[in-house]
């Protein structure tokens, strides 16, 4: 019989590419919370269930089909990281990929393609570092000190990267490095350029790597360059434009993450919902209290608010048009869903929210990540703000 709660549920996940949700499901299901609560206690990589994704090629969705990959639209490639989310798993291991691709694959030079992309999409390389914030420069990416200076066919990079995700895991990294100095631009937006930086040639040869403990299992880390010699073919684009080939991947990043909020939101409502039916204190469901289902209704109603931005976002992507708009209010909206969702959870679960097993104090913590990082939600504010209200510049 189909329950209200099934209703819900299925309203959730309102089917579009159903084989791809249902697909990326069935990967996750061999992939329970013991397996991630086990990799947690040990700062571990997911490497069976970053393996058990690349050979499904769910990895390679946005890598076109000419290099071996199943050429997806990026919603498809959002709805493979909501299901992930929305299963309980965490796709933090995968998701650079998806997104530090559109960098290569819009500004690469056809030798960097043929030669990396189809041995990414095959599973035989890995890129899934991405190299912009410094510690001393946070938000401020202009400003940022890691140097890249020509020598005949090389560049020497010294510097330091910070939150590098996944650097002890990839093969590759994508990297944004000052070639010009700042005092030498006229916009201090200009003299930046991005690198894909071989990291198996690089480690130990002035690039080091050294991980950062942190509340969540984000194989998170510092990379110290001095020194490092890469091939000047290592160049993505034209020096001095990095920024903007970063940038311009930005709206994809942001639509992509935003499939994990979402996905975030829906494991937090299925699993509260079910707790609450169950649950009976003083002879009645605890979901049959205001104060435990009305939280519940808040946070299905703001889901269901951010999925349709996030939808929105996405077709507007796809249709080549201009986007940052409604990128940047996807990814704040389905990062404050996902945050409503967990507090819910976790005032629905009372003391048993805390216990390790019941995975709601992994997810909540793995959620909050979402309001700051890759972008938080304050820079996001004031995007709006300037670029969406005409307000002026706050900083
Ligand atoms: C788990 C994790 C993984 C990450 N992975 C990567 C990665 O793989 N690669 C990478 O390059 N980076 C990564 N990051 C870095 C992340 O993108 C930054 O932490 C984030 O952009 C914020 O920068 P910051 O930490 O330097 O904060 P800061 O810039 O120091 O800002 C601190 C606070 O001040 C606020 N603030 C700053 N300036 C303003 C302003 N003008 N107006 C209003 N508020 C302001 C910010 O919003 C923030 O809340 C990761 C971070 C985390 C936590």
């Amino acid at each position: 019989m189909s329950t209200l709660h099934d209703s819900a549920d299925a309203a959730m996940d309102r089917e579009d590419h159903p084989e791809i949700r249902e697909g990326v499901r069935r990967i996750c299901a061999d992939f329970p919370g013991s397996y991630w609560r086990d990799l947690d206690a040990r700062d571990a990589y997911p490497s069976d269930f970053v393996e058990a994704m690349t050979r499904a090629g769910y990895l390679a969705a946005l890598i076109p089909e000419a290099y071996g990959g199943a050429g997806l639209p990026l919603r498809a490639a959002g709805v493979v990281l909501e299901e992930i989310h929305a299963s309980g798993c965490n796709a933090s291991a995968t998701h650079a990929q998806m997104y530090t691709m559109g960098t290569v694959l819009r500004h690469g030079s056809v030798q960097q393609k043929e030669r990396y992309l189809p041995e990414i999409a095959a599973g035989r390389l890995r890129l899934q570092a991405f190299g912009v914030s410094e510690p001393s420069t946070g938000t401020d990416t202009t400003r940022l000190k890691t140097r890249a200076v020509r020598d005949g066919d090389h560049y020497v990079i010294d510097g330091q990267k910070i939150w590098t995700s996944r650097a002890l895991y990839s093969d590759l990294m994508l990297l944004l490095a000052r070639t010009t100095p700042l005092e030498q631009v006229q916009r201090r937006t200009e003299g930046l350029s991005v690198f894909l930086v071989d990291m198996r040639e690089a480690v130990g040869h002035g690039m080091t790597i050294r991980p950062i403990a942190t509340m969540i299992n984000h194989n998170t880390t510092e990379v110290f360059f001095d020194g490092l010699r890469i091939p000047a073919s290592s160049l993505i684009g034209e020096e001095g434009r990095g920024l903007r080939y970063i940038m311009d991947g930005m709206n994809s990043e942001r639509i992509l993450v935003s499939h994990e909020s979402l996905g975030d939101a829906r494991w937090f409502i299925r699993t509260a919902v079910d707790y609450a039916r169950q649950r009976v204190v003083f002879n009645r469901p605890i979901g049959q209290n205001q104060g435990i289902q009305f939280p519940l209704a808040r946070a299905y109603a703001q889901h269901q608010a951010a999925d349709l931005m996030v939808r929105h976002a996405a077709a507007m992507f796809e249709a080549g048009l201009p986007c940052g708009e409604q990128a940047n209010l996807s990814k704040l909206l389905s990062a404050e869903a996902a945050w409503e969702a967990a507090e819910a959870c976790v005032q629905t679960h009372g003391g048993f929210a805390y216990a390790r097993e019941y995975d709601v104090e992994r997810k909540w913590r793995e959620a909050r990540v979402q309001r700051t990082a890759p972008i938080s939600t304050n820079l996001i504010l004031a995007y709006i703000g300037e670029h969406v209200l005409g307000l002026p510049r706050s900083y």
